[in-house]
């Protein structure tokens, strides 16, 4: 599923509409070492960071107890990505394997999050398994990879990458079109740069009328207070949120 460059021409002198096609068409391939260790990987097996059982920290589901399944690999690399250690570190486990351990926490709430969830398509089958199974199933995605055939009763919390995050040349803009009105779309805010980015993206695409959209703040890079005194000010329909886990068990905790 790697993502493949799309050119369009642009007249002379036409910058600006090359500007503004670029958030609609540009989709830029990984380096192929970020995303090496899949093609090791056996078909029919997902290769998995950890599982966990924890409180969801970050979305409208945030506050209740959640059962997290991480996937390993993911092809961008955020520069403030708190959960750098799930680029390599993993083991392969079968589809049924998986499942079975998933569904033994009983557990209403199940998210994937990764990495990134959809470099592997045996997490179709997964969400499907677990939606079939009564669960309610999350999936975070970084915003990069085409969510067109994920099941579609799975509540999707889809990133969109700012200018400082190193990779929001990234963002595929066309997965707008297939986000469910419940689905989720989540800004990570660095700086003021980045705030002004998201606004600007929220009032073209009309998010903040379409979805529950949701702002933090990169860690030690924003202030709460400041970030809170922007949104305000916006006048946008959004909501800020904290990264619970992050104030409950510290910013460096892992599996939590
Ligand atoms: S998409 Fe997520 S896992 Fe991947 S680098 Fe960015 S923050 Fe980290």
């Amino acid at each position: 599923m790697l993502a493949t460059k799309v050119s369009r021409d642009v007249p002379a002198g036409r910058e600006s509409l090359k500007l503004a096609l670029y958030d609609d068409l540009m989709v830029i391939p990984y380096p192929k070492q970020r995303i090496a260790l899949l093609e090791t990987k056996t078909p029919g097996r997902l290769l998995i960071h950890e599982i966990y059982r924890s409180l969801q920290g970050e979305s409208t589901y945030a506050g209740l107890p959640c059962v997290f399944v991480r996937t390993t690999v993911c092809g961008q690399r955020c520069v403030w990505c708190d959960t750098p250690h799930a680029f390599v570190e993993g083991e392969e486990i079968a589809a049924d394997e998986l499942l079975s351990h998933v569904l033994a926490y009983n557990c209403p709430l199940v998210e994937l999050t990764g990495g990134e969830p959809l470099l592997q398509t045996e997490v179709h089958p997964l969400m499907t398994a677990l939606a079939d199974a009564g669960k309610t199933v999350l999936l975070e995605t970084g915003g990069a990879e085409d969510i067109a055939q994920v099941d579609r009763r799975v509540h999707i919390i889809m990133d969109l990458k700012c200018p400082d995050s190193g990779e929001c040349e990234r963002n595929r803009f066309e997965n707008l079109e297939h986000l469910k009105s419940k689905d989720e779309i989540k800004f990570v805010i660095a700086s003021r740069r980045d705030f002004d980015w998201t606004v600007e993206t929220i009032r073209k695409h009309k998010l903040d009328q379409r979805h529950s959209v949701l702002l933090s703040a990169v860690h030690d890079s924003v202030a709460l207070v400041e970030l809170a005194d922007w949104i305000l000010a916006s006048r946008l329909d959004v909501r800020m949120q904290l990264q619970m886990h992050k104030f409950i068990w510290g910013a460096k905790s892992r599996g939590v």
